[in-house]
């Protein structure tokens, strides 16, 4: 699996879920298959998805949708304090995928440390609920039972080294998708009060 084709199920999957996305190609690739208002890119922010989550996890209503963040192997483990972090506070609101290719796929694809290092074990040794999967179907059956869980979810999803060619630059302005992701954030939860 490619990694557009796995931001292909998340996209699909994560409709109605706050998305905290990784920066380069992981953000242009979602940003090509589906943009959203639910979703935030960090834009140049290498290794902040962990902690971005855990904090909106932890400030969100628990009963509305899941904040999912999408991550890279090589950003992980550039900050991997993001697990214990996130084990250790435990909002039960947080699913983190990991699209692990096991290089820095934005800047040469030079390895990461992944090929040696079982990000998947550090995620439970700190308290996290684990599954992996390196399929389309995998990853929809692995997110649905991760959804069900009362903990910090963890879900590492094995993908293809590569980029999609012919992705266009994000250029949008970081300013103006924080305004956009926090009104998203807003009407949500004013929507969900409405209806519940
Ligand atoms: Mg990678």
């Amino acid at each position: 699996m490619r990694r557009i084709e796995a931001l292909e199920v998340l996209a699909e999957l994560c409709g109605r879920h706050p998305v905290v996305v990784t920066c380069a190609a992981t953000s242009r690739e979602l940003a090509a298959v589906r943009d959203g208002d639910n979703h935030f890119y960090l834009l140049d922010a290498m290794g902040l998805v962990g902690s971005v989550a855990t904090g909106l996890a932890l400030g969100l209503d628990p009963d509305r949708p899941k904040v999912v963040g999408i991550e890279g192997d090589g950003s992980l483990l550039m900050n991997p304090n993001v697990l214990p972090t996130g084990g250790y506070l435990a909002p039960a609101n947080l699913l983190l995928v990991l699209l692990d290719n096991g290089v820095y796929g934005s800047t040469g694809a030079l390895p990461t440390y992944s090929s040696r290092v079982d990000v998947e074990a550090l995620a439970a040794a700190a308290g996290w609920t684990t599954r992996s999967t390196d399929t389309a179907d995998g990853l929809r059956t692995a997110f649905a039972d991760l959804l069900d869980v009362d903990e910090p979810a963890f879900l590492h999803v094995r993908i293809e080294p590569g980029n999609a060619p012919d992705v266009a630059k994000l250029l949008l302005d970081p300013v103006s998708l924080r305004d956009r992701f926090a009104r998203w954030l807003r009407e949500d939860h004013l929507a969900a009060g409405r209806n519940s």
